[in-house]
């Protein structure tokens, strides 16, 4: 059986107090790791703290990004090893805001990936789409193609720590979410992409979140949809009563 994850991505929001607050107020509040699992990703300094805090509790830790080396002369960059080391569970890699923004393609976020799995993290990799809204032979080409560069090289036996997130970027932060048909449509097609590139084993294991707009008002019919395993929400992971009901709803 596939544990949903309900993942906050907080973007570059939040002071380092206001991030320890946060986890503080949440800990005892969460399902157990056999029902869901809780992940919250943060920016690169607060992580140290944010782990401490939520240490004995079910809620795991994850970094928005971490680059391809170990360690070196990459100025600004942060390091898979390190992230590992502070106990830091999963990394976010090849969100839209990435690609978009910081011109992130997927060759680099394919070397992302086996750095993160070669240290013991978890990745998150999110797939975008933003051929918009309806089911094409475009969107399906452009699905399957980053999922071809983006886990390209990554070993069978890796796949069981890796999540995907399918993310249409009209939705992420606009306040429209795709309907469920549409957010299964694609979780589908990822799904499908996987078996192919893998196995069904693997494809019937791995879990995929839709990611943009969830609020409470579409999380119980985006969850209820086969190939959804969970959430990875952005404006409504940023206050702790409104995260926990998402988590518990
Ligand atoms: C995101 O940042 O991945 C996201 C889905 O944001 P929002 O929930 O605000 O659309």
């Amino acid at each position: 059986m596939r544990v949903p994850i309900i993942a906050g991505n907080w973007k570059m929001n939040k002071t380092l107090g206001q991030a320890v607050e946060f986890v503080n107020q949440i800990k005892d509040q969460l399902p157990p790791t056999t029902e869901r699992s809780v992940v919250l990703a943060a920016q690169p300094m607060f992580l140290a703290d944010m782990v401490r805090a939520a240490k004995g509790s079910p809620l795991k830790i994850m970094a928005e990004n971490c680059y391809y080396h170990d360690f070196g002369a990459y100025t600004g960059e942060t390091s898979p090893l390190a992230l590992d080391d502070m106990g830091v569970h999963h990394v976010l890699l090849g969100h839209s805001e990435r690609r978009r923004i910081f011109k992130e393609d997927d060759d680099l976020i394919n070397k992302k990936v086996l750095a993160a799995l070669r240290n013991g993290l978890h990745p998150l990799v999110c797939c975008d789409e933003t051929m918009g809204r309806q089911v094409t032979r475009h969107k399906v080409h452009w699905v399957v193609n980053r999922l071809l560069v983006d886990l390209r090289g990554v070993k069978p036996a890796d796949m069981a720590r890796v999540t995907i997130g399918y993310e249409p970027s009209w939705a992420i932060g606009s306040g429209h979410s795709a309907d469920p048909f549409q957010a299964e449509d694609g979780c589908y097609l990822i799904r499908n992409t996987i078996a192919d590139m893998f196995d069904d084993e693997i494809a019937k294991n791995i879990r995929i979140l839709y990611g943009g707009s969830v609020s409470i008002d579409n999380i119980k019919v985006l969850m209820k949809k086969r190939d959804i395993d969970g959430c990875l929400i952005g404006g409504h992971s940023l206050d702790p009563d409104s995260f926990l009901e998402l988590v518990n709803s």
